[in-house]
């Protein structure tokens, strides 16, 4: 699912106080193009939600949308179903340049055997995932090492804090994206969903992984214990 946020929605339909959108700015999943998608919904004030298909005008694709109505809120949240950018990390990672294809397969096979419930294969191909990592990360120095001593090496070879520190050009007094931030330029439909995916981003990367890592650590370590 794909967040459409309202800088991308063109018109709307009103029903009552609450504003449906009509017609969403935005990328195709079938084409990849940004086109312009009508949407026909019936809005019914029993229902929280609707779903509703669109075809693209580039591609003849049929895009399925989902819209959430809010009792106190006049914007009500619409997605688009995008398998691509769906969150599962299958999704995800084949879209990322820098990982290695050994470690794709490795992950979707032990998806796949974690699906049929196969512990032991899951177990082994769990831990030719975590070897592709590490391998990938320490290349020939992982040779002869045990694993626990392969993540201790491993910050030695990861710059954990260049994604953020990479992004503070971005943010100088004389650039445009500061101008942009101080209201002193404007910026388009496009620059403000890019500014949304920044913000998603640094959250995900500062807050919510390491939360999660964290969580699952304790989780594992309780059910050892
Ligand atoms: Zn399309």
């Amino acid at each position: 699912m794909r967040r459409i946020y309202p800088g991308s929605i063109t018109s709307y339909s009103q029903f009552g106080h609450i504003k449906v959108p009509k017609s969403v700015k935005c990328v195709c999943p079938g084409c990849r193009n940004k086109v312009e998608f009508v949407l026909k919904s019936t809005y019914q004030s029993s229902k929280h939600g609707l779903m509703t298909e669109s075809i693209c005008p580039s591609c003849k694709f049929s895009a399925p949308f989902i819209i959430i109505t809010k009792e106190k809120d006049i914007h009500p949240d619409v997605y688009i179903y995008d398998p691509d950018t769906a969150t599962h990390p299958l999704n995800q990672i084949e879209q990322l340049p820098k990982i290695p294809e050994e470690l794709v397969r490795a992950y979707k096979s032990a998806v796949n055997v974690h699906h049929t419930k196969e512990n032991a294969a899951t177990a082994v191909l769990a831990k030719r995932v975590i070897e592709n990592i590490l391998k990938h990360f320490l290349s020939e120095k992982s040779k002869g090492l045990t694993l626990e001593q392969q993540f201790k090496s491993l910050p030695e070879h990861i710059n954990l804090v260049k994604p953020i520190t990479s992004l503070s050009p971005l943010m100088a007094p004389d650039g445009s994206l500061h101008h942009m931030l101080e209201l002193e330029t404007e910026l388009d439909d496009e620059m403000a969903e890019l500014i949304m995916d920044l913000l998603e981003d640094m959250i995900q990367y500062l807050f919510v992984l390491p939360g999660k890592i964290e969580i699952t650590q304790e989780r594992i370590e309780k059910k050892l214990t």
